[in-house]
């Protein structure tokens, strides 16, 4: 199986023309092919950027109409857009996103054969009080509330587990609680649904990967594959990243 690396540009960066560099630099360098890569910049972007598999950073749940400054399915289809983050933490901080919401925007995402990126992971605050299990179950359970065994196998349904506190702060998570995390989510979806279901899923790490830590986590943190943000935006760091796997 191939390693998945998806890079999250977030709302970055500020011109067309230095999207464009970016991308391009990477298309150019990031050749690997044990990887698979995704491209997530902001939504203005993904018209002009071609060649590499692209994401969008966010869905919403409704088919069409007046709901001003949402994007929808439709429109991300009409691009030929594969993948969605979809419950970043960012969204669930700054927009008060819901498990309820996050769930809406799964279900229409799998609707449309766009494949989600369901964010899940703990505050910092959640993990000193020993809380990560019951918040992951919680996410998962409730985000994938009334999604099928079938629907599942019909997509490339992705987990990426994101601890709050690794987010853009240079403090990864270490490689063996990156792998304990892993072996709960699997479990806690082997509980919904099966063991096959759990055992095949894409599950990625995301929280200050760099070219230097990124290869450990596909040895020994049980992953397969990452979710790079800051880094994603230096063209040489993330085709380094690329290449150490
Ligand atoms: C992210 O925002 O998904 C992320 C993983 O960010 P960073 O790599 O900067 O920690």
């Amino acid at each position: 199986m191939k390693t998945l690396i998806v890079a999250n540009w977030k709302m970055n960066p500020q011109t067309a023309k230095e999207a464009k560099k970016l991308f391009d630099a990477v298309k150019k360098g990031a050749k690997n092919k044990n990887t698979d890569i995704v491209i997530c910049p902001p939504f203005v972007y993904l018209p002009l950027l071609k060649g590499l598999p692209l994401g969008a950073q966010n869905i919403f749940w409704e088919e069409k109409g007046a709901f001003t400054g949402e994007i929808c399915a439709a429109q991300l289809k009409d691009l030929k857009i594969k993948y969605v983050i979809i419950g970043h933490s960012e969204r669930r901080k700054y927009f008060g996103e819901t498990n309820e919401q996050i769930n809406k925007k799964i279900k229409k995402a799998l609707d449309r054969d766009i494949n989600p990126i369901f964010c899940i992971g703990e505050t910092l605050e959640e993990n000193r009080a020993e809380k990560k299990s019951e918040v992951l179950e919680r996410q998962i359970t409730e985000g994938l509330h009334g999604v099928s065994k079938f629907e599942i196998q019909n997509s490339k349904l992705v987990i990426a587990y994101e601890p709050v506190w690794a987010i853009g702060t240079g403090q990864n998570c270490s490689v063996d609680e990156t792998l304990k995390s892993m072996l709960l989510i699997r479990k806690i979806i082997s509980n919904m649904y099966n063991r096959e279901l759990a055992d095949d899923m894409k599950m990625l790490y995301g929280g200050s990967v760099n070219s230097k830590n990124s290869a450990e986590y596909i040895k020994g943190g049980g992953v397969s594959g990452l979710l790079v943000g800051g880094a994603s935006l230096d063209a040489q760091e993330f085709i380094s990243i690329i290449k150490s796997i």
